[in-house]
């Protein structure tokens, strides 16, 4: 039987607690290391770095979530992308979509290139991604949609080129969680996630995954764990876990309160424009109902100067002006200064991203209370103006 989303947040389909007493919570299982039976003989478990129950338990749930063969939890998104990223070698080349979380710019800048890989930073989402493979390029490392500007990129059209070049396709899948997107089931070979945003939820932990359904990468992956040491603690997968018993209920509640915020967005005379993929109006609209089952409660909107935004984070306290994204309370983040602030100043121009661009992590409050306040620092805004 074919379990729905929803239930595997809950259940892992062999799940067998009665070695746990029958602990409906799964156990935190706080060890570094484990006594042997005898010589020669293990329980499977010998050191925490390698393997933990806990972790275990959580790596199995998000492999089933996203219909993976493996998944490996890590301390945070850029311990996973880190990780991953030692699966190439000095001499390769990636190409990589322009618009991306601004840390993974940042590693593949300041440690990737000095580690001897090189990059094409394009836009996957409208160039000829074919026209840059050359001999030696490895893979194509995307997000869809795109951190902060939402671009869409069509997944299963991109891994047939990827296929043909006999190329990675690497998905950062943060943004919808697998409760709305599964990459890998579009001929994605590999997904990341920064498991800190929707998979946790709470804005509490920091976590990250890599997750593959290819044999020979996750075999890989496993032998970086262990030698590099970035798994997640017992405790902080513990959390995961008991965040991801909610996903689906609180991506669907964000996705609706989003809806209604971007529209009511719309119709605001100081903001220029406003970028939600679940607008019929955003260029990515088909290929998300295509390739998604939701369109996620991450807003980018433009206002009419910066004055006005850096108003808007001055005023807002229901909503929070901080960084960070996917969690139960509404953040709004200023991407130039806080998450994109390392890009360099061309590039994040180039994408699109002004001193006039705000972004709205939507989360699970009273939408009306939410839109009130948005309505009444607005208000506050144009009556400080006129004076
Ligand atoms: C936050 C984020 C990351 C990095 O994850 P951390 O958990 O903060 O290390 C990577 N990619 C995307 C799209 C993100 O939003």
């Amino acid at each position: 039987m074919k379990t729905g989303i929803e239930t595997k947040c809950l259940h892992l389909e062999q799940e067998n607690n009665s070695g746990h007493f029958g602990a409906v919570s799964f156990p935190i299982y706080q060890t570094a290391t484990y006594a042997h039976p005898g010589v020669g003989m293990s329980t499977g478990y010998d050191y925490s770095r390698l393997q933990n129950p806990t972790r275990e338990h959580l790596e199995k749930v998000i492999a089933a979530l996203e219909n993976g063969l493996d998944a490996l939890a890590l301390s945070s998104g850029m311990a996973a992308i880190a990780l991953m990223m030692e699966l190439f070698h000095p001499g390769d080349h990636l190409i990589v979509d322009a618009d991306l979380y601004g840390g993974s710019i940042r590693l593949f800048k300041n440690i990737s290139e000095k580690n001897g890989i090189t990059f094409s930073n394009i836009d996957c989402y409208n160039e000829d991604v074919e026209f840059f493979v050359s001999e030696n390029t490895k893979a194509i490392y995307i997000e869809t949609p795109t951190n902060p500007m939402m671009h869409v990129t069509d997944i299963a059209a991109l891994s047939k080129i990827a296929k043909k070049h006999n190329l990675l396709l690497i998905v950062d899948n943060t943004f919808l969680s697998p409760y709305f997107q599964n990459p890998l089931d579009l001929g994605a070979d590999i997904v990341i996630h920064s498991g800190t945003k929707y998979l946790g939820g709470h804005n509490d932990t920091l976590a990250g995954f890599v997750i593959t359904n290819r044999a020979d990468i996750s075999e890989k992956l496993r032998f970086l764990i262990k030698t590099t040491g970035a798994g997640l603690a017992p405790f902080d997968s513990w959390l995961i876990l008991r965040g991801i018993k909610t996903l689906g209920i609180r991506m669907e509640k964000a996705q609706s309160n989003a809806m209604e915020i971007a529209r009511w967005l719309c119709g605001q005379k100081a903001v220029t424009q406003v970028i939600y993929p679940g607008l019929d109006t955003h260029p990515g609209y088909e290929i998300m109902k295509r390739q998604a089952r939701g369109f996620g409660a991450m807003i980018t909107f433009q206002v009419e100067s910066k004055e006005f935004a850096l108003s808007i984070l001055e005023k807002v306290r229901l909503i929070q002006f901080a960084e960070s994204l996917g969690g139960v309370e509404t953040l709004i983040t200023y991407p130039t200064t806080q998450t994109h602030a390392d890009v360099p100043k061309d590039i994040r121009e180039k994408n699109g991203i002004t001193e006039s661009t705000l972004r709205i992590s939507v989360g699970i409050e009273d939408v009306n209370d939410l839109i009130g306040e948005l309505k009444a620092v607005f208000a506050e805004i144009e009556k400080e103006k006129r004076k």
